[in-house]
């Protein structure tokens, strides 16, 4: 059944929350109003979801955890639905792409690369719920044979931003879907019509009712309400450092196995002998992907100081190409930032960066001609000589700001690159191999990129080290998350007990 409660004549999507396989509206709190951040129009509505609506949910997944079938279902039989869910979010692609172009702001043309993605994350873990199993030991005594089992730990909730709101989602709940565990989803207030269009389309797939839950609201309130619930038992969280922290603190309390995929600082380091073509339309790449509201964006570029400043200038200069307008242009490579305050905080960083010395090579404001005016529009921005000491260079900006600077040898490229408490993913270009290993093992991060970089596969776990994480998702590691092992210890014959048989014979 449609969460969709109305679509009117100026097309604003009105939802209420997905709630046991059925639409339960929030009773009494003001909707939440969700504005294009391109044209300032109002484009949808969600529920604020309350304690009782959180509740209702949790008890929903409950139920369909507890008294099955979902749990119980082989493992096959998840990975036929789990297929069959692929096949339909594929047959739907293209509407759920336009919703997220349209909420984060990001270009249609890069939504629909998010959604291919999706397909492949839930294809990839119906594989694992068809293929995953334990592991048995048979050598460990005479007599005495051990086998560990993979059991679904629970309710899980998941709690997911806005900057690829189906693609983040596709992190997490095909995982743990596969795993055997119930879902609430807790998408962001600003984005939350793909997960709830995700959800209808999961029913329409034929995985139950209750199986897969969507509350929308606030974080300090429905957000954090659904991780207090003593009802659910593994806690998903990808989201920012600052939030994470509250969530792991409140996830603690209640004893739950959380995992945080949280902010990241990303070095793109480039030697000298790497292919320097290639090298620097990744360097754009991966500056400005996403408008750079990207948790592994590029957004610290390294470069060898023997050719900083021809590599510098092709980089400005093909930066200085990028094309910035509206979402829904065939021709746009960037987009809107996510809203107005954002594009404040990202300016704020600007300033500062230039009161730190910082040498501004491109961009630095914020764009209100050719018919942006009414959006939160920002140029592809490029500094060149940030200090390593510099907020610029060390802190998040979540924005299309790229902070330039150089290196002197590999150790120089390990140190400037660990410079910052994130450790998500970093990127490093050369043509010789003991450079590529030996820089990769340097980098403190989750992720190493070696002559690539935001690339990746469904099979490969994902996340991070320092303030960027605890935890793996997606491929197997990212089942695992949702999974809690049993150990089974089976002895036959007879047992040498430390208590003399006699000795308690004789105490009867
Ligand atoms: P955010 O932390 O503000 O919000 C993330 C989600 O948490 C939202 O759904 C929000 O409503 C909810 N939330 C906020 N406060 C909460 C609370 N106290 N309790 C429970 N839930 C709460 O992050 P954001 O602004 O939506 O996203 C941007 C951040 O996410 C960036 O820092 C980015 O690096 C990070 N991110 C990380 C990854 C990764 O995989 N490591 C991926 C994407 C984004």
């Amino acid at each position: 059944m449609s969460n969709v409660i109305a679509s009117s004549s100026t097309n604003v999507r009105r939802y209420a929350n997905h709630v046991d396989g059925a639409p339960l509206d929030a009773s009494g709190s003001e909707p939440i109003a969700r504005h294009d951040p391109a044209s300032g129009r109002l484009v949808a509505q969600y529920a604020d979801a309350g304690p009782d609506v959180v509740d209702a949910a949790v008890l929903a997944a409950r139920r369909a955890f507890d008294d099955g079938p979902w749990p119980l279902l082989s493992g096959a039989e998840r990975a036929r639905l789990l297929r069959r869910f692929a096949t339909v979010v594929d047959g739907e692609r293209e509407r759920l792409a336009a919703l997220d172009s349209q909420e984060v702001g990001k270009p249609l043309r890069l939504a629909r690369g998010d959604l291919e993605g999706v397909v492949a994350q839930i294809e990839f873990a119906a594989s694992l719920a068809h293929t995953d199993h334990g592991s048995s030991w048979t050598q460990l005594d005479t007599g005495f044979v051990a086998y560990a089992t993979h059991e679904p730990l629970g309710v899980a909730a998941l709690i997911v931003p806005w900057n690829f709101p189906a693609l983040i989602l596709s992190q997490k709940l095909p995982y743990a879907l596969a795993a055997g565990c119930t879902v609430v989803v807790k998408p962001s207030e600003l984005t939350s019509s793909s997960a709830l269009e995700i959800a209808d389309l999961a029913l329409a797939a034929g995985i139950p009712p209750g199986v897969v839950n969507v509350v929308t609201g606030y974080g300090p309130t429905t957000g954090q309400a659904l991780i207090e619930h003593p009802g659910v038992d593994v806690v998903s969280f990808t989201g920012s450092t600052a939030t994470g922290r509250e969530v792991a603190a409140a996830a603690g309390r209640g004893l739950k196995r959380v995992g945080l995929e949280l902010g990241g600082k990303a070095a793109n380091v480039v030697f000298a002998d790497a292919d320097l073509d290639a090298a620097a339309d990744a360097a754009v790449f991966a500056a400005f992907f996403n408008q750079g509201e990207c948790c592994v964006s590029g957004s610290r570029l390294l470069i060898d100081v023997r050719i900083a400043e021809d590599f510098v200038a092709t980089v400005v200069a093909r930066a200085a190409t990028l094309v910035t307008g509206a979402p829904d242009d065939e021709a746009t490579d960037v987009g809107a930032l996510i809203h107005e305050r954002h594009l404040d905080k990202v300016l704020d960083h600007v300033a500062g960066a230039t009161e730190a010395g910082a040498h501004l090579l491109i961009g630095g404001a914020r764009l209100t001609g050719g018919g942006l005016a009414d959006g939160a529009f920002m140029a592809p921005t490029i500094f060149g000589g940030v200090d390593a000491g510099s907020r610029l260079f060390r802190e998040e900006v979540f924005g299309p700001v790229l902070a330039v600077a150089t290196f002197d040898g590999a150790d120089d490229a390990i140190r400037l690159t660990n410079a910052t408490d994130y450790g998500l993913s970093n990127a490093v270009w050369t043509s010789d191999v003991g450079t590529a290993l030996a820089v990769s093992e340097g980098m403190r991060s989750g992720t190493v990129w070696i002559n690539t970089n935001i690339d990746g596969s469904p099979a490969l776990a994902f996340g991070g080290m320092k303030a960027s994480g605890i935890g793996r998702e997606v491929g197997f590691e990212g089942l695992r998350e949702f999974s809690s092992s049993k150990t089974v210890q089976l002895r036959r014959g007879d047992r040498a007990l430390p208590f003399p048989r006699a000795a308690t014979e004789e105490g009867r």
